[in-house]
């Protein structure tokens, strides 16, 4: 635990803050505008689309993880935040959003709701990974399920609303890379021959992939350390190892994306790092190098060379072995979610406005106790007319609140002085021109209502 330190300079001692726990972060007002305003639009798309909210609690039985998510994963190897209670038993911060929305499934008997179950949520995610930009221990993800259902229709479905998701929210250069991992036959068939292809180069393999040639090699694809992305080049691909099913249910998929006018990637060596995916899978890629960011202008002064930063702002794919994991029963899934934080911080770079939030047009400013009373129930008749209203209660002086009003760009400020209060009246001021006029409070809402639609 982060020691209070404390430090005697001249004299006096010291307490040094507390920071925040290593890559995780304080989401402070302005940013957390965005943050509601990006929730917003993704939910509003996702709602139109069938899908409904459900919430799941931030920790749960280690086990459900460990089950579903395969042991030889960075996630369970490396990156959960498991602890034991008091009673002994061991829990884990959600590492991520799919298993327990089946657990939930199973738990609540949604087999006999009408299928398929059309889910999303929105929350906080932990991984213990190595923090970097764009990567944190604890991160937002807005996600979104169809359990119940096998066909690719449902797949289809779930990339064509996290696209349209993106493009409302302004984002263009963004490409969906695809591939599918077979069945449990199928894959199994891959997975031999992956094996043989990777044995013969294991002496230029990293030290994690020697590992993982044992344990699972189909992971020797998903890492980014350049020896074993040169040799993956050569590897063998799964789609020519599909199963005819397989092949057909890829096939659909894309006919579909076609169909809707997605554009997608065939990226034969994309296979995600949990094992539960079967079948499809995808990942949402955003090219950094598109951009006119900050970034690429100074590096274009600079004249370097830059190779594109992929970034991947959403992922997800098909699961019908994962409720097998958890329970006997065999309930085919599709799903995905979107990194909010990547998001946001990619809307900044872009320059990209989501819209503001609702700026408040009047400033109601008081003058004395009596005033200051009025003043409270004043603005409880502005907050019941959903009339937005900004004030500063804990300030007396009329030049310190005329000087915040003008600094939020109101259009009128209202005025309720000691002699207002008794006259039981109020000083409406153009925060334009300066002209003030005495209303009436039981006229006073009509009169500001009809002033701001002008
Ligand atoms: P995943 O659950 O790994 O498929 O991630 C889905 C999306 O969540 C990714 O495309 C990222 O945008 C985001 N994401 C995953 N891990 C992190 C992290 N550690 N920090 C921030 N965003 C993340």
């Amino acid at each position: 635990m982060p020691k209070i330190n404390t430090s005697a300079s001249s004299g006096k001692t010291k307490k040094e803050i507390v920071q925040t726990p290593k890559g995780t972060r304080d989401i402070l007002p302005n940013e957390m505008y965005v943050w509601q305003k990006v929730e917003e639009k993704i939910q509003a798309v996702i709602e139109y689309y069938g899908f409904k909210p459900i919430r799941t609690p931030h920790f749960e039985h280690t086990e459900i993880f460990s089950a579903s998510l395969g042991d030889a994963t960075d996630v369970v190897e490396k990156q959960m935040y498991t602890f034991k209670t008091r009673g002994g038993d061991s829990l884990t911060l959600r590492p991520e959003g799919t298993v327990p929305i089946m657990r939930a499934y199973l738990q609540h008997g949604m087999k006999s709701w009408p299928q398929p179950v059309m889910l999303y949520y929105n929350g906080s995610f932990f991984r213990h990974e190595r923090p970097q930009k764009g990567r944190f221990r604890e991160f937002g993800q807005f996600g979104i399920e169809i359990v119940g259902d096998g066909g690719a229709v449902s797949d289809a479905i779930i990339i064509r609303v996290l696209t349209l998701a993106l493009e409302d929210l302004g984002l263009k250069n963004f490409t969906v890379h695809i591939n599918t991992l077979g069945d449990k036959e199928c894959r199994g068939a891959y997975r031999k021959e992956l094996m043989q292809y990777f044995r013969k180069k294991v002496n230029y393999l990293c030290k994690d992939c020697k590992v993982r040639l044992k344990k699972n090699p189909l992971r020797i694809l998903d890492c980014d350390k350049e020896e074993c992305v040169e040799i993956k080049e050569g590897a063998p691909q799964m789609i020519e190892y599909a199963c005819s099913d397989c092949k057909a249910h890829f096939k659909e998929v894309l006919e579909f994306l076609d169909e809707l006018d997605v554009p997608y990637f065939l990226d034969h060596y994309l296979v995600r790092g949990l094992d539960y995916y079967s079948r499809t899978v995808f990942e949402i890629m955003f090219e950094e190098d598109q951009t006119e960011s900050e970034v690429d202008k100074e590096v274009d002064k600079n004249e370097k060379k830059k190779t594109p930063r992929k970034l991947a702002l959403a992922g997800g794919g098909r699961y019908d072995y994962l409720s097998k994991a958890l329970s006997s029963k065999e309930i085919p899934g599709t799903g995905g979610a979107i990194g909010l934080d990547r998001i946001v911080e990619l809307l900044k770079t872009l320059n990209i406005n989501v819209g503001r939030h609702r700026a408040p047009k009047i400033f109601l400013i008081q003058l004395g106790t009596y005033a200051k009373r009025k003043s409270l129930s004043l603005m409880e008749e502005f907050r019941k007319s959903n009339i937005p209203l900004a004030q500063s209660f804990s300030r007396d002086s009329i030049t310190s609140q005329l000087k915040i009003a003008g600094k939020l760009g109101v259009d009128y400020a209202l005025i309720l002085g000691q002699k207002e209060a008794m006259e039981n009246a109020v000083i409406v001021r153009s925060m334009y021109d300066g002209i003030q006029e005495t209303v009436p409070i039981p006229k006073l809402l009509e009169y500001v209502k009809k002033k701001l639609k002008k």
